[in-house]
């Protein structure tokens, strides 16, 4: 029987993270996957390929709606290639997944392909395609990751009604694709089939689409969706979704009971994501799942077994690939005896639309709840000269700081290119930066970075020099 320091079950960005930082850290390494490629949900039917779907699509409505003005004509028609479309994505997926291959052996770490379940404490059993094999594991590592979740009534056939899953690879561009769910997989896809062509309706049961981001993004994104045609039904109980033939009927009752009826060809369900432990046997090794299903673990990422840990999507927290990568850090460096740390208020958040939306810290909303005292900066992106070469002028960075020390404690943003600028709020407040701070460091001009410095300077003084 093979025996390892740790087994880590699970090859999505958690779990595979986990390994390289075990296997750094000299620890004799076992990696199980139950699919044939590994990288788990963000590299095959997650982060990646639905970027790989957003950036075509967004090049596809730039020659259709702006190229002409930048004074790039098109002879004939420009056309979508959905089939070439979804081949570039699996491409960019495949090179993706095979890089994780190249790291496991580069740095020795034995992958086994099978459904890992427990025996007991210190042994898992894999199922592989050719038989079963057992392995010794000092320590285990569950990073089993998330599944999509429906609604009980809501019968997903994966054709027309579907997940995410099937939406990275439809075979037609929808008529009209509805939307379950107005949360950033459901507001990525849809962006993805209304660049296409499609129309997209959002039904949401909150008031506002990304309910846990600061109120003023929702209202923007809202705002330019709303011009990009997106249609949205917000407060709005989605009570039944039927198929008939080709057409999909989903019917919603808004606050008062009133009942609405809308009609598509395809129901994404994105109402979001739900811990994954089936066939793990966790119970065999005497693991506790919370009310939720998800591994319970302490600040230590510990379950209630001393030697087996969890991560990821599995564990409590937001379900986010980098959230479960440090995680993966966390449990390594723990089981080295080191004393790492997640600041888990400083994960950021993005949502991957155009114009983007990022953000880190407190939100206004949460500030209030605190009752802290706090100011605010805003900055629009209109008021840059980056943003006006390229005519991406819509949104905002806002900063919340500490009213008397001026401690940033929020960076909210929507605009062109925010998943990256969202690294500098993140920075400025590993560090504690005052909004000062921000606003007294040189930023390059002409940058979609700048409205980070002109937001500091509004929150510092009221300072902004080009608002
Ligand atoms: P997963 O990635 O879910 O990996 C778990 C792995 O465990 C899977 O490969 C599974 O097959 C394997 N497994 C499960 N049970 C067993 C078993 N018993 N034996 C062996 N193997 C098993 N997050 C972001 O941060 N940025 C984004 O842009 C982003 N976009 C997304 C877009 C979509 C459409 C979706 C669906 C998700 C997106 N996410 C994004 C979320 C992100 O994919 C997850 O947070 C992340 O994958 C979680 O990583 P994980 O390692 O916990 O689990």
């Amino acid at each position: 029987m093979n025996q390892y320091d740790v087994a880590i079950i699970g090859s999505g960005p958690g779990g595979y993270v986990a390994a390289i930082r075990c296997a750094q850290l000299g620890m004799k390494t076992a990696l199980i996957e139950k699919y044939a490629v590994l990288g788990g949900t963000c590299l095959n039917v997650g982060c990646i390929p639905s970027k790989a779907l957003l950036d075509s699509s967004h090049h596809y409505e730039d020659a259709v709606k702006h190229f002409e003005e930048h004074g790039i004509d098109i002879p004939g028609e420009v056309k979508v290639n959905l089939k070439q479309m979804i081949a570039r994505k699996q491409a960019v997926v495949d090179q993706t997944t095979k890089g994780v291959e190249f790291l496991m052996s580069k740095n020795k770490i034995d992958v086994y392909h099978g459904v890992g379940s427990f025996k007991d404490a210190t042994h898992i059993n894999i199922a592989k395609k050719d038989g079963e094999e057992t392995i010794e594991a000092k320590n285990t590592i569950i990073a089993t990751g998330s599944k999509p979740s429906s609604l009980p009534f809501i019968e997903i056939d994966k054709e027309r009604v579907i997940t995410s899953t099937e939406a990275l690879k439809l075979k037609e561009v929808p008529k009209h694709l509805i939307v379950i769910g107005g949360g950033v997989i459901g507001l990525e896809l849809g962006q993805v089939y209304k660049r296409l062509g499609a129309d997209v309706t959002v039904v949401e049961f909150m008031d506002r689409i990304i309910p846990g981001m600061d109120g003023a993004l929702s209202k923007e994104l809202t705002k330019v969706m709303k011009k990009q045609k997106v249609k949205f039904n917000l407060s709005h109980k989605v009570k039944s979704v039927e198929r008939k033939g080709d057409e999909v009927i989903v019917k919603a009752d808004d606050k008062k009971g009133k009942e609405i009826t809308i009609s598509g060809d395809y129901c994404l369900v994105s109402v979001g994501r739900k811990p994954y432990t089936d066939g793990l046997n966790a119970e065999a090794a005497g693991v506790k799942l919370d009310d939720k299903g998800r591994v319970e673990v302490n600040e230590h990422l510990q379950t209630n077994v001393s030697n087996i840990y969890a991560i990821g999507d599995v564990v409590k927290g937001a379900m986010l690939a980098h959230k479960a990568e440090e995680e993966g850090t966390m449990v390594a460096e723990l089981l080295a005896g080191q004393k790492p740390h997640i600041d888990y208020n400083l994960i950021p958040g993005v949502v991957y639309t155009w114009p983007e939306v990022a953000s880190v810290g407190k939100t206004e909303e949460q500030l209030k709840e605190e009752g802290v005292a706090y100011k605010a900066g805003q900055f629009p992106m209109r008021a840059l000269g980056r943003a006006r070469a390229s005519m991406d002028i819509d949104g905002f960075v806002k900063i919340l700081a500490d009213k008397s020390t001026d401690e940033v404690l929020g960076v909210h943003m929507i605009g062109a290119r925010c998943a990256d600028l969202i690294a500098e709020g993140v920075t400025a407040m590993e560090f504690r930066a005052s909004a000062e701070d921000i606003s007294r460091m040189s930023h390059a001009h002409p940058t979609f970075a700048e409205a980070v410095k002109e937001a500091a300077l509004a929150a510092t003084d009221d300072r902004a020099l080009h608002a």
